[in-house]
């Protein structure tokens, strides 16, 4: 039974951006049942949702969840949700992007010890490939790193607050360079 199911799975599982057409596409299942996307039972996993036959669970549709930058370009095309998402303003939407939720500062253990008796942090933002990040530097050493989201005025004062939590009052400023 378990056999046949994944047997199954291999043909007739399509993988799809979050933003593809399948909300509009119907789906047939091997087992005879069909129906559309909205019909399927929906599990949500860390960075994609998985939508299943209702009748015998096999897998049908997996989705990935948008990247910030996925939610930029559907923004640019008019896509309505993709528009939504980014009037949210903040960092609500920093989770969709699987990079950004696999690492990004939570706590200020995750931070090193810094000797002397004041901490100068600068925050950069700086490109990649294509992809924006921060960057908090102790003069020219990189003391954390993650997936930066367009507009990061609300998660640079998530940041800011960690930062104070690991280094208290020796902490003099988090300045950036300008960027
Ligand atoms: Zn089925």
């Amino acid at each position: 039974m378990v056999a046949r199911g994944r047997l199954r799975l291999g043909k007739t599982m399509e993988r799809f951006r979050y933003f593809d057409d399948y909300r509009d596409r119907a789906f047939a299942c091997g087992c005879g049942w069909s129906g559309g996307h909205d019909e399927l039972s929906a599990d949500e996993w860390a960075d994609v949702v998985e939508g299943s036959c209702p009748q015998c669970g096999t897998t049908l549709a997996v989705a990935s969840y948008p990247t910030a930058d996925e939610v930029r370009a559907a923004a640019a095309t008019g896509n309505e949700e993709a528009v939504e998402m980014l009037e949210e303003e903040g960092d609500e939407r920093l989770p969709f992007d699987p990079e950004f939720a696999g690492h990004h500062l939570e706590r200020p253990g995750q931070l090193p010890d810094i000797a002397g008796e004041t901490v100068r942090l600068t925050w950069e933002r700086v490109q990649d490939e294509g992809r924006s990040y921060a960057e908090i530097r102790h003069h020219a050493h990189v003391l954390w790193r993650e997936r930066a989201w367009f507009d990061d005025a609300r998660r640079r004062a998530d940041v800011t607050a960690i930062l104070r939590e690991k280094f208290g009052p020796r902490l003099t400023e988090l300045g950036s360079t300008g960027r």
